[in-house]
């Protein structure tokens, strides 16, 4: 595997890969990979000749008081696993922003909702950087998880407004045995905080089950979920919302493209899940 650390020896590396005519598969992350990165890698593998991992810890999506400093690192160790499931490049620069950067990708609507609400400046710093990414490594294919609902929609819609011709494959969010998103941040959680996590994959499947026979209101479902949290008494619900999965609008009755999001605090640690509702 060959390990980069600076953007001109990447895009050389990539130019050097399309004049050979290989096509490129790029999996974007902030490292601590875990088989939820793991699968992306594979996807990768399977979509493309050579298979780029990026790992890096991106700092304009972490606003003042975020986690940005304490963020999990492992860097010799994600490179291993990566590399064992078909990446043939690690690319870990330590810096992304020239002095003086002032430009920012703001995709105008599809921020504001969700995740958006407490962290308006996130999907900023996130479609910039992968725009940069992009820019840099110039993939035909990369890879993201569903797990980042809201911004694989943005990343979507960032291709698509600036013609970056790329395309973006979702793949499904890998759990823990007992249902919780895996996710770098769960490695905050204490013991306690941890065994009521699972409460966020109770709640999706609560609701997939009562859609399922026939309950059709948001507002119905919204509650039985907030009701399920209150169980959970370390457990402080941000936001349960049913959105259309194209418009991102919030549905008053659960239709067949439809999605249910989630985010809560366990003490400082902010989780968030999903599910598609069919
Ligand atoms: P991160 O390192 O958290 O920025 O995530 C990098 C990529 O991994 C993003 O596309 C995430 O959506 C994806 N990802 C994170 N957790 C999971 C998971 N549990 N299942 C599938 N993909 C995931």
């Amino acid at each position: 595997m060959k390990i980069i650390r600076t953007k001109e020896g990447m895009r050389e590396w990539s130019r050097s890969c399309r004049a050979q005519g290989k096509t490129i598969g790029f999996v974007p992350t902030m490292g601590y990979l875990h088989q939820g990165h793991l699968s992306l890698v594979e996807e990768a593998a399977r979509a493309a000749d050579e298979v780029v991992i990026s790992i890096y810890v991106n700092p304009t999506q972490f606003a003042p008081g975020e986690d940005l400093e304490v963020y999990p690192r492992s860097e010799e160790e994600d490179l291993r696993k990566a590399q064992e499931k078909g990446a043939t490049v690690g690319f870990c620069p330590s810096s992304l922003y020239s002095e003086g950067y002032q430009t920012n990708v703001i995709v105008e609507e599809l921020i504001k909702p969700l995740c958006g609400v407490s962290r308006p400046t996130h999907f900023i710093g996130v479609a910039t950087v992968v725009t940069k990414l992009f820019n840099i490594v110039r993939p035909d294919t990369a890879i993201f998880g569903k797990k980042d609902y809201q911004q694989l929609a943005i990343i979507k819609r960032v291709v698509e407004d600036l013609d970056q011709g790329v395309t973006i494959v979702g793949m499904p969010i890998v759990r823990e045995a007992d249902g919780l998103a895996m996710s770098s941040r769960n490695a905050y959680l204490t013991e306690a905080e941890r065994a009521q996590a699972v409460a966020l994959s109770q709640v999706l499947d609560l609701v997939r089950r009562a859609t399922k026979n026939g309950e059709r209101a948001s507002h119905v479902l919204r509650d039985m979920a907030l009701t399920h949290f209150k169980k959970f008494p370390l457990l402080q619900p941000e936001y349960v919302e049913i959105r259309d999965r194209e418009t991102f609008e919030l549905v008053t009755e659960v239709h067949d493209r439809c999605f249910i999001a989630l985010a809560a605090k366990l003490g400082t640690t902010r989780l968030i899940d999903n599910s598609e509702l069919d």
